[in-house]
């Protein structure tokens, strides 16, 4: 691999190696321009991923310490694990199902779309589908997923999925598919076809389902244009004294600090590491930290209004079987104010293994009850459905730093706050109720609702606007305050939608990559 000096001052520093980051990397590499990721996580390979849904969690996950607030269930039954996040080489491409949706035009739009609804913070993307819809097309390609774009047939209808559908079509829904999936159907792009493994969620051992971490990365790797150095935690962004980014202070693995130049700072570590490196950036100059003359760095927290719902059968299911996430029912997915909320929500056919079923049935109260242990023992005749819908931002759900708790590295904790809007309550409600008339139909013998997981869709703190007084940074994702530090990560969203983030962190880090050289050629930065 090329490694670049330190005190290269003509390079693009990328924080994180997922989904934005590792993309970004790729794509800049292949246009010629050098970059340096940093990634504060291990470098796994495909020889680390087990079939072992709890090894996996504690191998990859983000466990730094981290503290929920706020009125949602996390505050009280994950404290320090409001979010599921992977801290390691390909970051949360390696635990993602693969769902790869796009936005509805109306969800780029939300303030105009729902109006100025009380207690929320909506704001419109300073984007349009019809803009974005080339990028998607060139996301989809790149990431292999099953559909249109590609000619890849959807991936085959497992026995969970089945039921679901039927239940679905019985009661008059019809927008039934086993994909948009970035799994592979077929073999292509130097990947083999799915094996129906069904452990997707703890990392793809074969490498059918897209993942930065044996795709973006070695490619970008590859050119001779890009560095990858992991075990480095990025801990500030400094500036020169015209408030221009200047480079990176890292901690590597042995924990020695470092500073690395640049020409251009990318940050893309998921949305509670980027608003707070951000927060963390502070100066004499930029007091409220980096890039946040708006105030809203760190502000407008979105991670999709979540339940889970399962039912137990008659007779046998066998949902583990096949991918993880074998099916989607999209009929729901429609601004539709007669039903009493605003936005729409995916039903995502998601099979969970029995440790992590019996572990967020009742989050409380884990693995223990009668409740608990009756739904256990049904597991086999199982089939299950995790609710994916459009949460509202609101201004005061936010990532602040924590004024006395500090983490190894030496920097205050993030404190993830958050409390639904009255409209979430209200679709988690109706999915529930829709989900559970699904299963009725099909002869449910029981039905157990499960409340929302640590948030694995992270999404909102540092969202783009046209208006430098309402959001952090522009369609580009370039901060309105400081021309060459972007966000290329899903932080940049300025509205949750019910698609899935992936698919849109991936097309708008093409954009944003296109954007990037464009403006180096230019010498604007
Ligand atoms: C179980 C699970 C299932 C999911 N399924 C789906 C799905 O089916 N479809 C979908 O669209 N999405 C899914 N997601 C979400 C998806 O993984 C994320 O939306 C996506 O990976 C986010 O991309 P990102 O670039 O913002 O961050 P990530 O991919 O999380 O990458 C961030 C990286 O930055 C690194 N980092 C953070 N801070 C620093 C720092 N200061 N210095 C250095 N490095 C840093 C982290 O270690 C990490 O590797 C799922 C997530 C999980 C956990
Ligand atoms: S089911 Fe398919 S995509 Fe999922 S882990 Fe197995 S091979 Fe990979």
């Amino acid at each position: 691999m090329t490694q670049f000096d330190l005190n290269d001052d003509s390079l693009v520093v990328i924080v994180g190696s997922g989904a934005g980051g590792g993309t970004l990397a790729n794509e800049l590499a292949q246009k010629g321009i050098k970059s340096v990721v940093l990634e504060a996580g291990k470098p796994y390979t495909q020889d680390d991923i087990e079939n072992d849904e709890w090894g996996m969690f504690n191998k990859i996950s983000w466990l730094d310490k981290r503290i929920s607030a706020g009125g949602w269930h996390h505050a009280v039954n994950h404290p320090g694990l409001p979010a599921w996040i992977v801290k390691g080489y390909g970051g949360s491409t390696i635990h993602w199902a693969g769902v790869a949706l796009r936005f509805k035009e109306y969800e780029f739009k939300t303030r105009s779309t729902y109006g100025d609804m009380a207690d929320a913070n909506l704001e419109d993307w300073p984007l349009s589908l019809a803009e974005l819809t080339p990028y998607y097309e060139r996301a989809e390609l790149k990431m292999g997923v099953t559909g249109k774009t590609t000619g890849m047939p959807h991936l085959p209808w497992n026995n969970g999925f089945r039921v679901l559908a039927e239940g679905a079509r019985r009661t008059g829904r019809s927008n039934i598919a086993s994909g948009p999936m970035a799994i592979n159907s077929v073999d292509r792009d130097g990947r083999p076809a799915c094996q129906q493994i069904g452990f997707c969620m703890q990392g793809c051992k074969v490498g059918a389902k897209w993942s930065t971490m044996y795709t973006e990365l070695p490619r970008a790797v590859e050119t001779g244009n890009c560095e990858i150095r992991t075990d480095c935690m990025v801990l500030k962004i400094e500036h020169d004294a015209q408030g221009r980014a200047s480079g990176v202070l890292y901690a590597d693995a042995a924990g020695n600090q470092h500073l690395q130049k640049a020409r251009v700072v990318c940050v893309a570590g998921n949305s509670i590491e980027s608003p707070r490196l951000l927060l963390n950036s502070a100066s004499s100059l930029f007091p409220d930290g980096l890039a946040n003359s708006s105030g809203q760095v760190g502000r407008n927290y979105m991670c999709h209004t979540t339940a889970g719902v399962y039912a137990a059968m008659p007779e046998k299911v066998r949902m583990y079987r096949g991918t993880s996430v074998a099916g989607i029912v999209a009929d729901e997915v429609r601004d539709d104010p007669t039903r009493g909320f605003r936005g729409g929500y995916h039903l995502e056919f998601l099979s969970l293994g029995l440790p992590f079923l019996a572990a967020f049935l009742e989050p409380g109260n884990t693995g223990w009850g009668r409740r608990t242990a009756e739904a256990m023992e049904q597991y086999g005749n199982m089939s299950g459905v995790w609710v994916c819908g459009e949460d509202m931002a609101r201004a005061d759900n936010r990532i602040t730093l924590h004024a006395t708790e500090r983490d190894q590295y030496g920097l205050p904790v993030p404190v993830v706050t958050k409390t639904p809007h009255n409209n979430d309550h209200a679709m988690t409600a109706d999915a529930c109720n829709v989900t559970g008339e699904i299963y009725d139909a099909v002869g449910a013998k029981a039905i157990y609702n499960l409340p929302a997981y640590p948030a694995s869709h992270n999404m909102g703190t540092n969202r783009m606007s046209a208006d430098p007084t309402r959001g952090v940074v522009n369609a580009q994702g370039q901060s309105h305050d400081v021309a060459n530090l972007f966000v290329s990560d899903g932080s940049q969203f300025t509205s949750s939608s019910a698609a899935n983030p992936t698919l849109t962190i991936v097309a708008l880090a093409i954009r944003q990559a296109e954007s990037i050289a464009a403006k180096m050629t230019a010498r604007e930065i």
